[in-house]
């Protein structure tokens, strides 16, 4: 069965006594038992409920992954994630990651864990960074707001070789365009605030993983730091999952017509997309996804000039995030990015980033020609 089809049967709650056709939220902290020997499946919502176990079984098959698991907020899982680390560890980082991630960074070297910023898009720098305390990479490709590209296979082996656990942010794609799971990589986080929810109606994050030892801790994890998704939101999520094949289908084919505009504006000097053949990670990014998603940066290399577009664009919302169904501008370096210090920060301050929505591909492009228009003047 196609994962299109399997986002819409609701196989995992067939016990339901009223055959509901949308999922019924357990908004319930507890559960009874049905003895005093045995308590059933669910007996606490922070360790296990219905609604979360249908969303992490959702997912888990979008991604190919054996286990899943849901938290509060994208950051919550990362953290979930560095919590694998322990005092003494070291772990090399991709220089361009999220700004949220860069601020949870700090706290690991208080917890005397030591951390090393690589260009990750040259694998010969990730080896060069590995010693002896090692013990985890984190990366994203495509990176966000750069899109630079990181070799999936190739950093997949480095970290066999060397025994390091390999995690992915694929938030920016969401797994209907890439599955770093198939490449090896042993753990794929996502904010799932983004596509996967595509409402911006919540925060979520999840962990998918398939490597059982992993998944072990994860699970205790999410219990015992009383971080995992409530059922409300976990209900959210399961609404918007439902149309996550049409969502970023849609948003995608926008973005490529928008490019197309964008190609033929003498004001915008450099556009940072996957998708475009003269991007110099295009052919890895081919081998290893099988899309380029709606995000997209832009720059005019002059400051106010952007700021000018930001402010005249009317269709486009000014607002951190992406993967929503109606398209957000943002100028990374003082919102998204504003975390990141100073002397880690590889995006120039003039870049304009632009998440693609589903709206008429006609009225953004119309919208972001009267921006340019009026902002050149
Ligand atoms: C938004 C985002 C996060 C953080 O997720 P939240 O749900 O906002 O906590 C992490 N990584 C990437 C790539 C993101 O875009």
């Amino acid at each position: 069965m196609q994962k299109s089809t399997k986002l819409l049967q609701l196989r995992e709650l067939i016990n339901d006594p009223a055959h509901s056709t949308s999922m019924p939220i357990y908004q319930s902290a507890t559960f009874a038992g049905n003895s005093i020997d045995d308590f059933g499946t669910y007996d606490y919502s922070r360790s296990g409920n219905p609604n979360r176990d249908v969303v992490e079984a959702m997912i888990a098959d979008l991604e190919e992954a054996k286990h899943a698991f849901l938290f509060n907020s994208g950051i919550a899982a990362i953290h979930v994630i560095f919590e694998l680390l322990c005092a003494g560890d070291h772990i090399i980082v991709a220089e361009d990651l999220y700004g949220g991630t860069h601020r949870l960074l700090n706290i690991l070297p208080m917890k005397n864990i030591s951390i090393s910023y690589v260009d990750a898009t040259d694998a010969a720098n990730i080896t060069a960074a590995i010693n002896s305390k090692t013990k985890m990479v984190l990366i994203e490709t495509p990176s966000n707001p750069l899109q630079k590209i990181i070799n999936l296979p190739q950093t997949s082996e480095i970290c066999k070789k060397h025994n390091l656990l390999l995690a992915v942010d694929n938030s920016l794609l969401s797994p209907w365009w890439q599955l770093p799971l198939k490449f090896g990589v042993d753990i794929v986080v996502h904010s799932a605030t983004k596509h996967l929810s595509g409402h911006s109606d919540t925060t979520s994050g999840v962990i998918c993983t398939n490597n059982e030892e992993v998944a072990t801790k994860i699970k205790f994890l999410q219990n015992a730091l009383g971080v995992a998704l409530a059922p409300f939101d976990c209900w959210l999520l399961y609404r918007g999952l439902k149309t996550l094949p049409l969502r970023v289908k849609a948003a995608q084919d926008n973005t490529l017509k928008l490019i197309e505009y964008l190609k033929t504006e003498p004001v915008i000097k450099q556009i940072y997309y996957c998708g475009m053949e003269s991007h110099p990670g295009f052919a890895i990014h081919k081998n290893q996804s099988t899309g380029f998603g709606s995000v997209l940066s832009i720059d005019t290399e002059n400051v106010q000039l952007s700021k000018k577009i930001v402010d005249l664009s009317q269709l486009f919302t000014i607002a951190v995030s992406f993967g929503s169904l109606s398209s957000f501008i943002s100028m990374p370096v003082t919102m998204s990015h504003a975390s990141v210090p100073a002397d880690k920060l590889v995006v120039p301050p003039s870049l304009i980033r632009l998440s693609i929505g589903i709206e008429d591909v006609n009225d953004l492009i119309d919208d972001l020609k009267q921006a340019i228009k009026t902002a050149n003047k």
